[in-house]
């Protein structure tokens, strides 16, 4: 397949509502959710560059940066717990209540390729 081809295609199935994407846009929650979702990818991708750095160009670990990334990721964490009007400390419970039901204690592949997403989901909106 050509490029031209590729695009064309692709295209194909872009979603290209965009009044309807545009109404969206406009809610300020949906502002917020964007700046954090876009905020999150980037501050990872920081993180990443600075393991990578050390992983693949021999560069010394800079766990001054990491835990710098960390701390951004948290503040975007914080525009959604804003957001969504969620307590940090009720999410952390959720997520371990989530896992716990996933693998009980210990982490398996089976078990992380044979979920019960229907458990897990009654957990997520208790
Ligand atoms: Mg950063």
């Amino acid at each position: 397949m050509n490029t031209q081809d590729f695009v064309k295609n692709a295209i194909k199935t872009e979603s290209r509502n965009f009044d309807e994407i545009g109404g969206r846009m406009s809610e300020v929650r949906n502002q917020r959710l964007l700046h954090a979702g876009i905020g999150l990818a980037t501050e990872a991708g920081e993180f990443l560059d600075a393991l990578k750095k050390h992983v693949f160009y021999g560069k010394e670990l800079d766990t001054v940066n990491l835990s710098e990334e960390m701390g951004d990721i948290f503040w975007y964490c914080a525009l959604i717990a804003d957001e969504l009007g969620v307590d940090f400390s009720k999410v952390m419970d959720t997520n371990i209540a989530k896992l716990k039901a996933r693998y009980g204690e210990k982490f398996t592949e089976e078990k992380a390729e044979n979920r019960d997403l229907t458990t897990e989901r009654t957990i997520l909106e208790k």
